[in-house]
């Protein structure tokens, strides 16, 4: 073998890793205990320092790099193979709150039949401590690695990783390798890992509107412009029922899927009947019911959703008014090849153009381009052929995920493929939510899984 690393050789590390068990969870609780909520400030040092020393206790060279914001914490290890593996995860968490719906203290990490609850367990701690201990068990029992791996570990993903690009601009040797394992991975309902090769951009903007210069009596509607009414109307031009964008050009850089893509969504479909069912609606948005449209319609299609509408009165009971100013935050998931910056001027021209240019569209952090890589690269067959071996069943491959992060400014920008999936999470994790969990198996399975992907990954 090309490694050095000798046949039959995962077999000691997989027994190595079942026999300790209770230790990599204590590891994980560890990391949970932590508190490192990026949005707050909270523990954020402490945790880069807690990421450090466990990358250094797996034998990694580590440095912390400094950005404008928390540093990004780097682990180098040299292995047996010439082959170079990137590995990005992130140390930050969101907010635990609301914390009175939480079961048990979000910081507690406690395990309760089978299951670890803990603010950032799933996203992202407990995948980043599994793959430092399918290291650990390479490094405890043949003194290496398949391969070279880097850690990348950033503090700021749960805020839009807003100096990650300048990072990776000003790094470019460390962010250069072979191909790069995303951060976050689940298994489906069925149990199946699932594997994805992009992520959905985002442009998130803030709409405000103003009409008189203060709020009236609202007796003076008949003569009064409505901030409130002229902001619903500026947000009804944007969008029609069925969710299709009507701000021209918004369609013209998107890239239909490929053949491979298509045969991906028609072998691995959504489940469209049990989103129905979960949401409680009638009928999702389109004019399809066939699985496979559905799962070109979720990662294919880019969108404009409102997260939120604020204007007037919302208490208790009546209060007659006219409200001076109206606002809505919107966020715009984009597919490739559509770019933030241009979508956000297409927007302002389509408002000016419907007679809403008094509308102010201001532009929040957390923009991203979109990110695709090919289906089919040395690191996605590596990791369908690990995901075989450890869970006995083939891995959902979809060409991605519609959910957005920094993928692009870290990988794609260098040529460097990234795939996504051999994580800890499932249906239920409650990402981002109280109770945010994750089941015990499956953090034990992923460590195996990457511990495999590591050999298949080298060979
Ligand atoms: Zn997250």
């Amino acid at each position: 073998m090309p490694t050095g690393i000798p046949p039959g050789s995962l077999e000691p590390v997989l027994a190595w890793i079942d026999a300790r068990h209770e230790a990599a969870i204590a590891d994980l609780q560890r990391f949970c205990r932590q508190p490192s909520v990026a949005a707050q400030g909270w523990g954020m040092d402490e945790m880069a320092d807690l990421v450090v020393e466990a990358l250094e206790e797996c034998g990694a060279s580590t440095s912390l790099v400094p950005t404008a914001g928390f540093p990004v914490v780097v682990g180098r290890l040299k292995g047996a193979g010439s082959r170079h593996l990137a590995i990005y995860n992130h140390y930050d968490v969101q907010p635990p709150e609301p914390l009175e719906a939480w079961s048990s203290p979000p910081f507690e990490a406690q395990i309760r039949d089978g299951v670890l609850y803990a603010r950032g367990v799933a996203d992202n701690k407990g995948n980043l401590v599994a793959r430092l201990w399918a290291v650990r068990a390479w490094r405890a029992v043949h003194g290496t690695l398949p391969c070279n791996i880097t850690f990348l570990v950033e503090g700021e993903e749960e805020i839009g990783s807003p100096h990650l690009a300048e990072f990776a601009a000003a790094n470019q040797e460390l962010v250069r390798a072979d191909a790069c394992l995303w951060e976050a991975g689940y298994r489906d309902p069925g149990g199946a890992p699932v594997l994805y090769a992009g992520l959905k951009g985002m442009l998130y903007v803030e709409l405000h509107t103003r009409g008189v210069a203060f709020d009236l009596h609202s007796s003076q509607a008949p003569l009064a412009p409505s901030a409130a009414w002229r902001l619903v109307a500026a947000l009804q031009s944007l969008r029609d029922p069925d969710g299709r964008v009507c701000i021209p050009g918004f369609y013209d850089a998107v890239r239909p899927p490929t053949e491979r893509e298509r045969e991906l969504m028609r072998r691995y479909p959504i489940d469209g009947e049990t989103m129905r069912r979960l949401w409680q609606v009638e009928r999702l948005l389109g004019s399809s019911d066939d699985p496979a449209a559905l799962t070109e319609q979720l990662l294919f299609e880019p969108t404009c959703n409102i997260c939120g509408l604020w204007s007037g009165y919302s208490g208790s009971g009546t209060k007659t008014i006219l409200p001076a100013t109206a606002g809505a935050k919107l966020d715009f998931r984009l597919v490739p090849d559509q770019d933030p910056a241009t979508i956000l001027d297409l927007l302002r021209r389509h408002l000016a153009d419907q007679g809403f240019g008094d509308v102010e569209v201001i532009e929040l952090e957390g923009s991203e381009r979109p990110a695709q890589s090919p289906v089919d690269t040395p690191l996605m067959e590596a990791l369908i052929s690990s995901a075989q071996r450890v869970y006995g069943a083939a891995p959902r491959v979809l060409p991605r995920m519609a959910a957005t992060g920094p993928m692009e400014q870290l990988c794609q920008r260098y040529g460097v493929p990234a795939i996504g999936g051999a994580g800890v999470g499932h249906p239920g994790s409650r990402v981002h939510a109280p109770d945010e969990n994750i089941r015990i198996e499956d953090f034990i399975l992923a460590i195996k899984h990457i511990a495999a992907l590591l050999l298949d990954f080298a060979g």
